[in-house]
């Protein structure tokens, strides 16, 4: 028998519905990875690494030109001072990041603060810590954070909360209002943010906070993100915790048992990256601005009631217009019929029933891409 952790989480939802994509040949804006290429310059520097004989374990915690590309990208965007030899932890994803802090900060019976809906590996995450996630909703249809709703889910157990914004599945950009209550009630209690900004280049409409950067935040925030997405290599998987010293230490003892390292000529390339400039960011904001106002008309159009994202790459849409139908049973028959694959709304709840109504459509596809998909949806209309 596997060990009973495995049995109380599914396997992903996300990554099941690319399989129904490559089954059924429809479209596939489930899983959020471009169907672009990448930074030309990346690839060169991918390339040279290998030839010039990089391909040995990198430092555990991360190669120093990438660690320090990391800490002069945090000077440049958002003054921080972060110190790349004993701050930064390179790791594989951002998704081992966030799983090796939880395994490093979090006790079992510790509560940790999760904002729902919630990127699916959040759950599993503190599963696999035994801590217990407190849940706080954005409720629809602008997902907004309810601030007395917030305040009570803080309590003498909360260990840590996870900060992710822009925000998946929902588009969300918190306000500074919002991160400033998160840091006072962080301060108050006595509790880490562990934040996710792996969308933090991805905005069309406010700032990024970065957390840390508030009053008193510096020395309990984990700081999450990496290249995936910004640099559109979701399978380098190149991704990065800054931490204080003390607790980046128990992240790097986690990280290397669980992975040693991440791939040592991608770190090198990462490197050339995170010295892009603002023009590089601005370009892939724009280039998404169009795909999603691409894929939001077709949406309306076809039926579906959603509020338009203010940063990531996914429209949370309700489909009731449309059918009757279960999140599961409409994203299997919108894969099959419809020739679209959707991400099911369950599987960024904790409860089923909460995402019923509900798909997740990612845009970070080509405009072709995105118009052939559009012109499916607008034809669902027909045959609902
Ligand atoms: N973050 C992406 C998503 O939400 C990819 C998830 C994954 O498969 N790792 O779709």
């Amino acid at each position: 028998m596997p060990a009973r952790r495995t049995s109380s989480f599914s396997e992903s939802m996300i990554r099941e519905m690319t399989r129904v994509a490559q089954q059924t040949g429809a479209i596939n804006l489930a899983q959020g990875f471009p169907d672009f290429p990448m930074p030309a310059p990346m690839k060169e520097a991918a390339c040279a690494a290998i030839r010039g004989d990089i391909n040995q374990y990198a430092i555990t915690w991360g190669a120093p030109s990438l660690r320090l590309a990391i800490a002069e990208k945090y000077r440049r965007m958002y003054g921080m001072d972060v110190d790349p030899d004993r701050e930064v932890t390179v790791t594989c994803g951002a998704t081992e990041a966030m799983a090796a802090v939880f395994l490093a900060l979090v006790d079992p019976g510790d509560e940790v603060i999760i904002l729902e809906p919630f990127y699916e590996n959040y759950g599993p995450d503190a599963i696999l810590a035994d801590a217990r996630p407190v849940f706080v909703p954005l409720e629809g249809p602008d997902w907004r954070l309810d601030p007395e709703r917030l305040r009570a889910a803080f309590g003498p157990r909360t260990k840590a909360i996870v900060v992710n914004t822009p925000h998946n599945p929902t588009g969300r950009v918190l306000t500074r209002e919002e991160m400033t209550l998160i840091a006072e009630l962080c301060v108050e209690h006595d509790v880490w943010a562990i934040t996710d900004e792996i969308y933090e280049h991805i905005r069309y409409a406010g700032s990024h906070h970065v957390l840390a950067t508030w009053p008193g935040m510096s020395q309990r925030t984990i700081t999450i993100s990496g290249l995936s997405k910004t640099f559109s290599c979701t399978g380098w998987r190149i991704g990065y915790a800054i931490a204080p010293a003390g607790i980046s230490g128990a992240i790097r003892k986690v990280h290397d048992f669980l992975t040693v390292g991440a791939p040592a000529p991608l770190q090198e390339a990462g490197a050339v990256g995170l010295a892009f400039d603002a023009d590089y960011y601005n370009r892939l904001a724009q280039r998404y601005r169009e795909g999603r106002d691409l894929l939001c008309g077709a949406l309306s159009e076809a039926g579906f009631s959603f509020t338009a994202p203010e940063g990531a790459y996914y429209v949370l849409a309700g489909f009731s217009a449309l059918s009757d139908a279960d999140d599961v049973g409409f994203a299997h028959w919108l894969a099959e019929e419809g020739g679209v694959a959707t991400v099911p709304g369950s599987s960024f709840y904790h409860k089923r029933a909460l995402g019923r109504g509900l798909v997740r459509f990612a845009f970070c596809k080509r405009m072709e891409t995105l118009e052939a998909a559009a012109e499916r949806l607008v034809g669902l209309q027909a045959r609902v």
